[in-house]
């Protein structure tokens, strides 16, 4: 089995990086929460934070809160269209909700742009290849005012290493046992699901399959490098 790390190259300066890659941010979203440890998680939920509720305290800062306050926050978001359905997980303490502000880059002919960690943006032609090759594994949204690249949210998750999934998971505020270690970059063949594109549960780094990779080595995308992955044997 061959897999693929996708990530920015690597630039002189950070003015260099500004150049390439632009800025993003999000200024809606649920807070953190306060519960048995104060945590939030960095979950992209592509529908816009709704205009009614744009100046709700809560909604537009990070400010944890207490386990019964967010729920009250979920309530009110569940009355809105798109939001009616979503579960406690859905709405998880710190899920950044649409629009994002977005700040485009100096060079305008990336294909890839890499913003922010959790959030890369594509140019048209490389949505478009997602869009034919893996349709159910991330979510295109637009940017305000920008019609030559889209944000990609990514859907499908490998699975957690197997002694972890047992985890037991609080109650009140959905927090799982398992330590997030950024330097814990290890992938084992069965966490691996079947998709083109996905984020690893553990450090959530962005991984493609060889089938997609070579979909896109083909289009000879810019402002990207594909580093081949070594899967463990379980
Ligand atoms: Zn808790």
């Amino acid at each position: 089995m061959k897999i693929w790390r996708i990530k920015a190259p690597s630039y002189r300066s950070s003015k260099e990086k500004a150049n390439h890659n632009g800025s993003i941010s999000f200024p809606y979203g649920l807070p953190g929460v306060k519960c048995c440890g104060t945590w939030s998680g960095c979950d992209l939920l592509g529908i816009d934070c709704p205009q009614e509720l744009r100046d709700v305290t809560g909604l537009n800062d990070s400010w944890p809160l207490k386990p019964k306050r967010l729920d009250k926050l979920r309530e009110e978001l569940r009355r809105f269209e798109g939001f009616s359905g979503l579960s406690i997980h859905e709405l998880s303490p710190g899920a950044r909700l649409m629009p994002p502000t977005f700040k485009q880059p100096h060079h305008k002919d990336n294909d890839f742009l890499w913003p922010a960690l959790e959030a890369p943006v594509v140019s048209l032609r490389v949505a478009a290849l997602l869009s034919r090759i893996c349709p159910d594994d991330f979510e295109a949204v637009p940017l305000p005012n920008t019609p030559d690249w889209v944000l990609i949210i990514i859907r499908a998750k490998s699975k957690p290493p197997i002694e972890r999934r047992s985890d037991r998971h609080c109650k009140r505020c959905g927090r799982g046992n398992r330590v997030s270690n950024s330097s814990d970059f290890v992938v084992f063949e069965d966490m691996v699901p079947n998709a083109g594109i996905f984020c690893l549960d553990t450090t959530l780094h962005l991984l493609i399959s060889d089938e997609l990779k070579n979909y896109l080595s083909e289009l000879d995308p810019s402002n990207i490098i594909f580093d081949l992955v070594e899967v463990q044997q379980n």
